[in-house]
Parts: structure tokens; C-alpha cells; sequence
């Protein structure tokens, strides 16, 4: 499982993701590997049930070493905006849970057999992407590095609100966009319309969403 979802206690249309799992035949107890892009509410709050316990109770899970430096940093709070504490004190609740049992990887690693760590930090210092290598087919698992169909991909110069470092977010996006377009991948964006599975296709100066 790439991130866990947000859980019930973020927003009233989000936190489907057990309930996804169950109507796909997969019981919790069947996650072996959880691999998180980044730690915003919507792609960690959802690791914890309504008794405080890890809602994949036999998984093993991943973060990258600079993201969870970042968010655990003893300034971090202090240095968040007003509007988004929020999302470090949250961060910081499931990262407690998780403190014994976290493997950290960085940037280049092979996370797991065919799972590489892509840099794609920016929109959080260590965002991370997962290019997922294996048989005829491959897929990256963006995170949250290109969220818009409709401006991240025909502007991926533009700034992005949602970008903590706007300048790396951008640079980010742009090396991303190019690679994708060049090496035809798959991808799957968490934020991206319909299934969020797609490829992106040079269009002028920049690029188009195609829905897979
Ligand atoms: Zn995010």
C-alpha cells in the first residue's frame, strides 16, 4: 500500500480507503509493506484506528530518512504557519506509533525488490515518488508532486500553494514531467481525476494529463 488515506477525521469526502480495500477482497491483516510519499493528513493520518493502533497491524512500514527528520524536528512546529500546525502535530501522533517499527530509505534506494525512491521532495522536503519496475510493465506512484490535471501539467513552472519550498516544487515537476513524457510511464496521482492513472503527453510548452 502506497500511503494510507486520510482516515475519517480529515475531510467528509475522503477516508474510503479500508472500505476500498474490503469491496478489492484485501483484508488489513494481508498488508505485508506500507510505503509513504510524504506525511500530510490526507496520505498519513489514516494509519491509526479508533484505538489509536496501526490500522495494517502486520505491515512493515517506509518513510524517507529526510521527511521524517523534517517533521520531527524540535523548530518544525514553531517554523509552520498557523493554518497548517495542525498537520505537524498530526504527523508527529502517527510517527510516535511508529517510531519502533519505521524502516527510513533515501533518495536512489531500491525500497523494496523493483521499488525505487525517486526524488521528488518539494512539495515536503523528503516527497518522494515510487517508480515500480517489473515484467512488461511499470508504474510510478507520484505522491502528491503533480496534483493538478488541469495546471500542473500544461504550467508546471507555475508555483503550487500546496508546495512547501515553491522554487524546489517547480524544478521537481518539471524534471518529473519530462521523464515521464520521455520514457511513456504510467503513473498514478493521488490527486489526478478519475482513477488518477495516466500519461503525460508534450503539449506546446508544457504537457497534458492522458487518463489511462
Ligand atoms: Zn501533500
Amino acid at each position: 500500500v502506497f500511503d494510507v488515506g486520510a482516515g475519517p477525521n480529515f475531510m467528509p469526502s475522503a477516508g474510503e480507503l479500508m472500505s476500498n480495500l474490503d469491496a478489492a477482497g484485501i483484508s488489513p491483516e494481508e498488508v505485508t509493506h506500507v510505503l509513504f510519499t510524504h506525511a500530510h493528513p490526507d496520505h498519513i493520518w489514516g494509519l491509526l484506528d479508533d484505538f489509536d493502533e496501526p490500522v495494517f497491524p502486520d505491515a512493515e512500514y517506509y518513510i524517507n530518512r529526510a521527511e521524517w527528520d523534517y517533521w520531527r524536528a524540535d523548530d518544525t512546529l514553531e517554523k509552520t504557519p498557523e493554518a497548517r500546525k495542525s498537520f505537524v502535530v498530526g504527523a508527529r501522533n502517527r510517527f510516535e506509533v511508529l517510531e519502533d517499527v519505521i524502516n527510513l530509505f533515501d533518495f536512489g534506494d531500491e525500497v523494496l525488490s523493483g521499488i525505487e525512491a525517486v526524488d521528488t521532495s518539494g512539495h515536503t522536503p523528503g516527497h518522494t515518488s515510487f517508480a515500480i519496475h517489473g515484467g512488461d510493465e511499470s508504474l510510478m506512484v507520484l505522491g502528491d508532486a503533480v496534483t493538478n490535471s488541469v495546471v500542473s501539467f500544461p504550467k508546471p513552472d507555475w508555483p503550487s500553494g500546496s508546495d512547501q519550498d515553491s522554487e524546489k516544487g517547480i524544478a521537481t515537476r518539471m524534471a518529473l514531467l519530462d521523464r515521464l513524457a520521455g520514457e511513456k510511464s504510467r503513473f498514478a496521482g493521488f490527486h489526478l481525476p478519475g482513477s488518477g492513472v495516466g500519461f503525460a503527453e508534450k503539449a506546446g510548452t508544457g504537457y497534458r494529463f492522458v487518463p489511462a
